[in-house]
C-alpha cells in the first residue's frame, strides 16, 4: 500500500506549511546511513541530517540496539518522583562533555521547551536574589531559538517568522546581529551596542542569549568568537546570565564540540537538542550552574517550576546516551574536519554565480547565500531530481550532513548546489 498523498495534502499540517496552497511532500520509505529511501525506490543522499539531527546517520545499528534494549525494560515512566538508568547514564556523559561549570541538567522534550525553560530558570534565579526586577532578555538580532511563546519573543523581530504575534509577546531588547565574520577581522563597534544597553539598562536584565558563532534560522551566519567573548566578559562585568542556545551547533557541527569552544567562554545556562539523540527521538536539555540552580531552589516557588509529562523518556535517553557513545570516540573530530575541507573546496567555485551573494563554510555546514529568495518547492524538486536531499529556505541554500558522509556522497550534495547556481 502507498502513502496516501492526498489524505496527507488535504489533513495533515508540515511544518510552516499551508493548509489551501500545500508545498509537495515527498513520500520517504526508509533510511539507512546518508540515504533517505523514497517510496518508488529512488535513493537520495541526505544534505541536512534531518535538521542538524542524524549526526551518525540513519538506521545505525547501534542507536537501534539502544532503543530496542531499552524498549524491552520499559519505554516509558513518569519522572516525578522515579528516576532510572538512562536518565542518569545520559546526565552523567553530557555533564563529562560540556564547559565544566555546568553541572545540572533538565531534560526537555524538544528545543523549544529547552529554551523555554533556560528563560525560566534565569527569571527564577533572579526574582529569589535581590535584585528581582532583573526580568528581561536581550537576544540578537537574527536569532533563532524556536516556535513556543517565549522562545518567540527572543526571535529575530522580524525575520523570526512570528512578527505577527509582536503584540502578544513580553518585550525584551534586540541588539545589531554580528557582522564581524568568523574568518575576518573583529571589529569592536560590534560589541558597542551590547555594551551600551548593559551600562544602562542592567538593572532590568535577566540574561543575554544567543546562539554561538552560528546564527542558524535566522540567516546562517557564522560571527567572530572575540564578539562572544566580549559578551561573556560584559554579563559578568554587569551581572546578567548568559544562555548559550547550542541546540544547533551542539556536539560537534562547527568543528567544536560546543560552539562556545572557539571562543573559550562557558555560559551560565546552555540548550542542547537536535543531535543529542542521534536523531532518533525528540529530547533536548538545558544545563545550569550550580550558582542559577541554587538561586532559583531558594525561590518562594522552592524548584524549578516546570516537568513535563514525557520527561526524560527513557527510550529517548537510552539512544542519546548511545549516541553520545559514539560522540565519545571522537571521529566526528576528523570527520568534521574533513567535510569542512571538501565544502571549501567544492562550493568556491559558486562565489561565480551571478545568483550567489556569499559562500560560507564552517564545521559541517555548508551555505550559499542567495541575492533574492528561492522558489522552495521548485529547487526541492530540482534536487530530488538531482539525488539529493536539500532544503533551502528564504535566500538560503545550505547543507549540514550527517558526519558518516563519505567524500563521494559530499560531492554529489555539492555537484547539485553548483547545478542549481549554474556553475
Ligand atoms: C531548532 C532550534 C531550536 C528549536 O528546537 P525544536 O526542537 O525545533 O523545538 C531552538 N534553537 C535553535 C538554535 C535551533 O536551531
Amino acid at each position: 500500500m502507498s502513502i496516501n498523498l492526498a489524505f496527507d495534502r488535504d489533513h495533515i499540517w508540515h511544518p510552516y506549511t499551508s493548509m489551501l496552497t500545500p508545498l509537495p511532500v515527498y513520500p520517504v520509505a526508509s533510511a539507512e546511513g546518508c540515504e533517505l529511501v523514497l517510496e518508488n525506490g529512488q535513493r537520495l543522499i541526505d544534505g541536512t541530517a534531518s535538521w542538524w539531527s542524524a549526526v551518525h546517520g540513519y538506521n545505525h545499528p547501534e542507536l537501534n540496539a539502544a532503543v530496542s534494549n531499552q524498549l524491552g525494560k520499559m519505554a516509558h515512566v513518569m519522572f516525578g518522583g522515579i528516576t532510572h538508568q538512562p536518565a542518569v547514564t545520559l546526565c552523567q556523559q553530557l555533564l563529562a562533555m560540556v564547559p565544566a561549570n555546568l553541572t545540572k541538567v533538565f531534560l526537555a522534550d524538544s528545543g523549544s521547551i529547552a529554551v523555554e525553560v533556560a528563560i525560566k530558570m534565569a527569571l527564577q534565579y533572579w526574582l529569589a536574589s535581590d535584585t528581582p526586577q532583573k526580568q528581561k532578555l536581550i537576544s540578537l538580532r537574527k536569532g533563532y531559538h524556536g516556535d513556543t511563546f517565549a522562545a518567540m519573543a527572543v526571535c529575530d523581530p522580524v525575520d523570526g517568522m512570528h512578527d505577527m504575534f509582536a503584540n502578544l509577546l513580553p518585550q525584551h531588547f534586540f541588539l545589531p546581529a554580528p557582522q564581524s565574520r568568523f574568518d575576518g577581522d573583529f571589529q569592536p563597534e560590534d560589541i558597542e551596542a551590547l555594551q551600551n544597553l548593559l551600562a544602562e539598562q542592567h538593572h532590568d536584565i535577566a540574561a543575554l542569549i544567543l546562539e554561538p558563532i552560528v546564527q542558524g534560522y535566522g540567516g546562517m551566519r557564522f560571527y567572530h568568537p572575540e564578539y562572544l567573548r566580549r559578551a561573556r566578559a560584559l554579563c559578568d562585568q554587569y551581572q546578567v546570565l548568559l544562555i548559550a542556545d547550542e541546540i544547533a551547533t551542539g556536539f560537534g557541527r562547527t568543528g567544536k564540540l560546543f560552539a562556545c569552544e572557539h571562543a573559550g567562554i562557558q555560559p551560565d545556562i546552555m540548550c542542547v537538542g537536535k543531535a543529542l539523540s542521534g536523531g532518533y527521538i525528540t529530547l533536548a536539555a538545558t544545563l545550569c550552574t550550580d550558582e542559577v540552580a541554587r538561586g532559583i531552589s531558594l525561590s518562594a516557588a522552592g524548584g524549578l517550576m516546570h516537568g513535563p509529562t514525557f520527561m526524560a523518556n527513557p527510550l529517548a535517553c537510552a539512544v542519546a546516551s548511545a549516541s553520545l557513545n559514539l560522540i565519545s570516540q571522537g571521529h566526528w573530530q576528523q570527520q568534521v574536519a574533513q567535510i569542512e575541507a571538501q565544502l571549501k573546496q567544492e562550493l568556491a567555485p559558486c562565489r561565480a554565480s551571478v545568483l550567489v551573494k556569499d559562500v560560507r563554510v564552517l564545521g559541517a555546514i555548508g551555505v550559499l547565500e542567495m541575492h533574492s529568495k528561492v522558489d522552495v518547492a521548485a529547487l526541492q524538486q530540482q534536487f530530488v531530481e538531482l539525488g539529493v536531499w536539500i532544503r533551502p529556505f528564504n535566500n538560503l541554500i545550505y547543507i549540514m550532513p550527517p558526519f558518516i558522509i563519505t567524500p563521494a556522497q559530499l560531492s554529489k550534495l555539492t555537484g547539485a548546489m553548483r547545478t542549481v547556481v549554474n556553475v
